[in-house]
């Protein structure tokens, strides 16, 4: 406020200076034998005009504008007298200032006194001249002397305003207007000179003169445009380059906005986007005058978006944002900067570039997003994927915030997967999400793979006991589920950890939740809490794979066999090859511990390998010694499964040179899981080669007895479970009694295994199985040791 009064003063004194000034001066017209007489307001128009029109320059890298105010200024000094040139001068930028600009009153005094002690200055030199001169040098030479001294008053006048506003001025920007302004004072004064003189011989040339400055000025507007239009090419240019790719939501939204308002002139910009429904209108709107507004509109006043790019009024144009699925905004420009003109055809071809330009950037923006979000989000559930969950309980632990931290199993996932298809396994895991969503409204909830989820809560919120969480979790999300056609049971298993006592960091919770998960589904009870314990163990199967790797290709793994023998005789029908393994630290290791980790780590192939060329090297050897003696090897589904495995056994049987008939593949039930057509071609490979195929550990799995009808095998091994309790358990004996009957009707042998005592080899005789094996007939034993054991054993077998 005070900076405005003292701005207004220095108007004031500059005009208040200039009219003392001019009423000291003679009032008459400088020179006696004027040609003719102007009236005062003759030059009010050629005032107007010229502060009107600017030229603008380019000066030392700033932009510099000047009037041609000097010329009728000139003029006037020489052809009025000061009083009522002052008066015409002043109405004249009156005029200018408040009807045609609309100038605060600040301005409007500031300028008024401007150009009044200007007009004062000038009169003064030429009135300090010896009257009755003809124009000449010498007034040519007060002129400028009088227009430069006005040039520094004018320029500290300015400084001084600048300095009262406040507004910083560089040391170049500081001396360099007063520079500028000399230089155009000289050519003005100069070129004034010339009207003058043209004016004193015939007035009729101000005609001429005013026909020449129109020409001139109206040449001079074409240049500037197209020179305007060249700049916002330029600009254009400039912006795409950085234009990269925009995300509306994001923080360079704004920036980019307010560049493509100042790009395009504008003193607002509205940015219409459609939701993808186009249902409604997202608008974003720059103005020159403030911050990014966001609001949002129904579709109803939109529809022009389709109409195409198009200037309404002569105030604002729009242009449609055509995406490559059709338009997906409207850009709409309103009131031109610079009030000068409104926006004419040039405006509308670059808004219609910068449109396109702005539409592939917010597709590569959207596509931005869309990636970013496949790489935090889980696209089935849209649940957080595992890194995204883990970054997310990273920083509910940075805050400082004591958590229960839950890994969740479906536990009939993968079957349900295997038997129903993947459409029913996604509508379960669906069902399950949206129940754990449910259950947990605003919890931490990321899916972390297959059918496993973790879970992050504040310790405090479920009363600081993790396995209450966890039972209160499955007892809201376990229970009926109707999955489309299909109605199933979700059961759930769940292991916890709390943080910061069983960790620091995400990953390292997650995990350890997982193991306790583990544990947990293993032994079919409620949540399980991780303990150190479960660590070991872990580090135990590092060191245990590990060490598998280096026996397998030392060949550190051997091989023990176990007979099978003929239920009725007695006889010895056949050996089962079983993997051995000592370690010289971690000592003797049990396939019960090593053949899932082998399975786990991708070392089943090769361990199979060794098995099997020992195994039949071993039959080979009591072959030579004349007995004839089958060998069982046990084979993993994924083996089975390979196609490489048939030849490798052909290959290894003919290497042994062993007729194939004398080798059996064990399988589990759990080859025919995934792709039953794929295994069962792969098993009648193997046996078109002349190997046979049994079914082991038959009765665990799901299968029914029927899918043994379709199977191209000779033999079933039933389970252990079933011959421990075939004394007691009149329902196991019935499951052995059906597996024998429909054995024997499809032409099966039925083997029992882990026959133990005398009592079960005689129930199990009695039931009709045809070969036993077990500790109660001998244990598995090297290959040596078996040959001994198989010469001692019964003449049938003559080795
Ligand atoms: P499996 O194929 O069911 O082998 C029979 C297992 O029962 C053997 O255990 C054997 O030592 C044991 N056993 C035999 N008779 C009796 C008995 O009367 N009482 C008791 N309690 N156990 C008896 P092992 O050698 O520990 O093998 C365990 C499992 O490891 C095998 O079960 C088999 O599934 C797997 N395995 C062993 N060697 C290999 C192999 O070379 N390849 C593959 N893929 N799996 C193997
Ligand atoms: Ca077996
Ligand atoms: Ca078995």
């Amino acid at each position: 406020m005070r900076a405005k009064a003292l701005v207004l003063l220095i108007g004031a004194a500059l005009l208040a200076g200039a009219v003392a000034l001019v009423l000291a001066l003679d009032p008459r017209p400088p020179f006696a034998d004027l040609p003719f007489a102007l009236p005062w307001f003759a030059l009010i128009p050629a005032y107007v005009a010229t502060s009107r029109f600017t030229i603008d320059f380019e000066f030392r890298k700033e932009a510099r504008s000047i009037t041609l105010s000097q010329l009728p200024l000139a003029i006037g000094v020489v052809f009025l007298g000061p009083v009522w040139h002052l008066a015409s001068r002043v109405t004249a930028e009156l005029i200018s200032t408040v009807a045609l600009r609309r100038q605060p009153p600040m301005k409007v005094l500031f300028n008024v006194g401007n150009s009044a002690i200007e007009l004062a200055l000038a009169s003064a030199a030429i009135a300090l001249l010896p009257t009755q001169l003809m124009p000449g040098p010498v007034i040519w030479a007060a002129l400028l002397t009088g227009l430069l001294v006005n040039d520094v008053v004018a320029h500290a006048a300015f400084m001084t305003v600048m300095r009262i506003l406040g507004v910083p001025l560089s040391r170049g920007a500081k001396l360099a207007p007063l520079a500028f302004a000399s230089a155009s004072t000289l050519v003005f004064t100069s070129l004034a000179m010339v009207s003058i003189a043209a004016i004193w011989t015939d007035p009729w040339t101000l005609l001429i003169i005013a026909l020449v400055a129109a020409g001139l000025s109206f040449a001079y507007r074409g240049h500037r445009r197209v020179s305007a239009r060249q700049q916002a090419t330029e600009h254009l240019y400039e912006f795409v380059k950085d234009l990269g790719a925009v995300d509306v939501h994001g923080t360079r939204a704004d920036a980019v906005l307010e560049q493509v308002r100042v790009l395009l002139h504008a003193r607002t910009l509205d940015l219409a986007l459609s939701d993808d429904a186009r249902l409604s209108w997202q608008h974003y709107v720059s103005r020159e005058d403030g911050p990014l507004r966001r609001f949002t509109t129904d579709s109803s006043g939109l529809s022009r978006a389709e109409a195409g790019t198009a200037a309404h009024g002569n105030d604002r144009m729009s242009a449609p944002l055509l995406g490559s699925h059709g338009v997906i905004g409207l850009l709409t420009v309103i009131d031109r900067l610079g009030a000068v003109r409104a926006f004419d055809i040039g405006d509308v071809r670059l808004l219609e570039t910068v449109a396109n330009e702005l539409t592939a950037a917010l597709e590569r923006g959207r596509l931005l997003c869309d990636l970013e979000r496949s790489a935090t989000t889980d696209a089935l559930t849209g649940l957080p994927n595992l890194n995204n969950i883990t970054a997310r309980i990273d920083e509910l632990l940075l805050g400082g915030d004591e958590l229960v931290v839950a890994a969740v199993a479906v536990d009939s996932f993968r079957e349900v997967n295997d038997t129903l298809g993947h459409q029913v396994g996604d509508d379960l895991l669906l069902e399950v999400a949206r129940r754990l969503r449910l259950c947990l409204p605003d919890g931490c909830i990321g899916r972390i793979g297959g059918g496993r989820f973790a879970i992050a809560v504040p310790s405090d919120s479920v009363g600081n006991d993790a396995a209450m969480f966890g039972l209160g979790l499955r007892a809201q999300v376990e229970g009926g589920a109707q999955l489309g056609a299909v109605g199933t049971h979700i059961r759930l298993s769940v292991g916890a950890v709390t943080a910061p006592e069983h960790g620091a960091e995400a990953a390292t919770l997650i995990r350890r939740a997982e193991t306790a998960m583990y544990s947990a589904r293993h032994a079919q009870g409620g949540p399980v809490i991780w303990e150190p314990a479960y660590e070991v163990q872990g580090q135990r199967r590092l060191a245990v794979v590990t060490a598998l790797r280096e026996a397998l290709s030392s060949g550190a793994i051997g091989v023990a066999f176990q007979p099978k023998v003929d239920a009725r005789t007695g006889q010895v029908m056949g050996v089962e090859a079983l993997a051995r393994w000592t370690h010289p630290a971690l000592g003797s290791i049990g396939p019960d511990e090593f053949i899932p980790l082998a399975e786990a780590s991708g070392l089943m192939r090769p361990l199979t390998t060794t098995v099997l060329r020992q195994a039949l090297t071993a039959c080979k050897g009591w072959q030579r010694r004349g007995g004839r003696i089958g060998v069982a090897v046990n084979v993993s589904a994924d083996t089975v499964l390979d196609p490489n495995f048939v030849t490798e056994v052909a290959a290894l049987l003919t290497a042994v040179n062993l007729s194939p008939d004398l080798l059996t593949l064990e399988l589990t039930e759990g080859v025919l899981v995934d792709d039953p057509g794929l295994a069962t071609e792969r098993m009648a490979e193997l046996r078109a080669h002349g190997v046979k195929l049994s079914v082991d550990d038959f009765g665990t799995g799901y299968s029914s007895l029927t899918y043994l009808k379709g199977l191209p095998i000779d033999e079933v091994k039933i389970d252990k479970g079933f011959v421990d309790a075939v004394v007691s358990d009149a329902a196991d004996r019935a499951v052995v009694r059906a597996v024998v009957d429909i054995a024997h009707t499809l032409g099966l042998r039925v083997v029992a295994e882990g026959v133990e005592q005398d009592e079960q080899r005689r129930v199990l005789h009695e039931l009709g199985v045809d070969e036993l094996q077990g500790y109660l007939h001998a244990r598995p034993m090297p290959a040596l040791e078996m040959a001994a054991w198989l010469r001692g054993r019964d003449a049938a077998v003559s080795v």
